[in-house]
């Protein structure tokens, strides 16, 4: 049965890590994968992850099954705490539902299947680009899919009007997905005005948006990071929310995350949850524990809430702070990347991704002559940049510039 077995293709990205791993160059530089790394080029465990671990270990009693097999009452007080604020009206008015997932891969594929199963003339709608996996997921899944322009890579923004244009195409009880924040591919993220004439379009054309919120944290703050997606309830009562606590809490090999539906009564709450929980059965059954026990042993302590804070507001920081020597430094060296003869883009876009603009050739070069690994698409993770290697990468790429 198995002889005939073609190899599926190499995934860029893991073939890129795996090439980087076998490189020998002791200057190498990795900009491929999406983890976030400190200045040592580490991706650590949180104080706060390994403080509430210690109370986790001594506490715990048993690995019972999680229950309800959706999430414990607590994990979902915190998912819906942290997304939409703890005084939101959906929250009070008991209108959102929470289910406990593997990752924010687990919450996207999840609400793929309930969208599959009770609204089979849906159509799901993506950005070009977007995060690799997303038409894989979705298609898995077995839902249509569509693509709607996103970003224009002349002006290095967003293509607003040509995304907007493209949504006027939505069809009722179509899905249009988002990115929360710290859009990944291309670190573009809309302005509030934006966020607000999206959800305009989508009142209009009587269409649900799905919110990938796998940064939350990443761009401005925790709070600041969902003005998109409440700015989107204000004219659409309905949403999807797939959270990832793989990035804001470092909890990247724990699995954890969870899909949000918000409806427009507790009923249709409840309905949508008991719908859930057949795809939770069909698909993994219960989701591992835990990632979740970290999370909420953190949010419900205010002293271990307030060292996560500051923890990821460090991440934040440095991201940021890597974005303008980047910009800098390649301007140092006489570099533009940007359309207007200068790097200031760099330090707009949001979270750990920037679309550079470099193209293959150059990246290739910059492989195979410097040692420094890029994404084909031109897409950096700036947090793979430290201050010891900012000059040689950018020195690397004024010679291919
Ligand atoms: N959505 C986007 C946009 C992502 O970038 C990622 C992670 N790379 C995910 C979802 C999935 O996150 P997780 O690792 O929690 O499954």
């Amino acid at each position: 049965m198995f002889d005939a077995v073609d190899m599926a293709p190499a995934d860029a990205i893991l073939g890129l890590t795996e090439a980087f791993s076998r490189d020998p160059n002791p200057e190498k530089i990795n900009l491929t994968v999406g983890v976030y790394k400190n200045s040592q080029g580490k991706t650590p465990i949180l104080e706060s992850v390994k403080e509430a671990e210690q109370r986790i270990l001594k506490a715990e009693q048993t690995k019972m099954y999680v229950s309800p097999h959706s999430g414990t009452a607590e994990f979902v007080r915190c998912v819906q705490q942290m997304v939409f604020g703890a005084d939101h009206p959906v929250v009070t008015a008991k209108q959102a539902v929470s289910a406990h997932t593997p990752g924010g891969t687990g919450a996207l594929r999840l609400a793929g299947d309930y969208l599959k199963t009770n609204h089979p003339e849906t159509t799901l709608w993506i950005s070009d680009p977007t995060w690799a996996n997303h038409a894989g997921v979705f298609q898995a899944a077995g839902l249509p899919i569509r693509k709607y322009p996103y970003y224009d890579g002349v002006t290095r923004s967003l293509a607003f009007d040509r995304m907007l244009e493209a949504l006027t195409e939505v069809k009722e009880a179509d899905v249009v997905v988002l990115h929360g924040c710290c859009h990944n591919p291309t670190g573009v993220d809309p302005t509030i005005a934006q966020w607000q004439q999206i959800s305009e379009v989508l009142a209009e054309r009587r269409a649900v948006a799905l919110v990938d919120f796998a940064y939350q944290g990443f761009a401005r703050d925790r709070e600041q990071d969902s003005a998109g997606l409440l700015a989107l309830l204000e004219h659409v009562p309905e949403l999807m929310v797939c959270s990832s606590f793989s990035k804001n809490f470092g909890l990247y090999n724990e699995r954890v995350g969870a899909l949000t539906v918000v409806t427009r009564s507790q009923e249709a709450a409840e309905a949508v949850l008991s719908q859930i929980k057949i795809g939770v059965r069909r698909n993994y059954s219960n989701p591992p524990a835990h990632g979740a026990i970290i999370v909420t042993t953190i949010l419900e302590d205010p002293t271990l809430r307030a060292q996560w804070e500051d923890e990821l507001t460090q991440m934040r920081d440095r991201i940021h702070d890597m974005r303008r020597l980047f910009a800098q430094t390649l301007s140092a060296e006489g570099v533009t990347l940007g359309p207007d003869g200068e790097n200031a883009f760099i330090v707009r876009q949001k979270g750990m991704f920037s679309f550079s603009g470099l193209d293959p050739q150059q990246i290739q070069t910059l492989r195979d002559q410097y040692a420094i690994y890029i994404v084909r698409d031109g897409r950096v993770n700036v947090a793979g940049m430290t201050e010891q290697n900012m000059g040689r990468l950018c020195k690397a790429i004024a010679s291919v510039a």
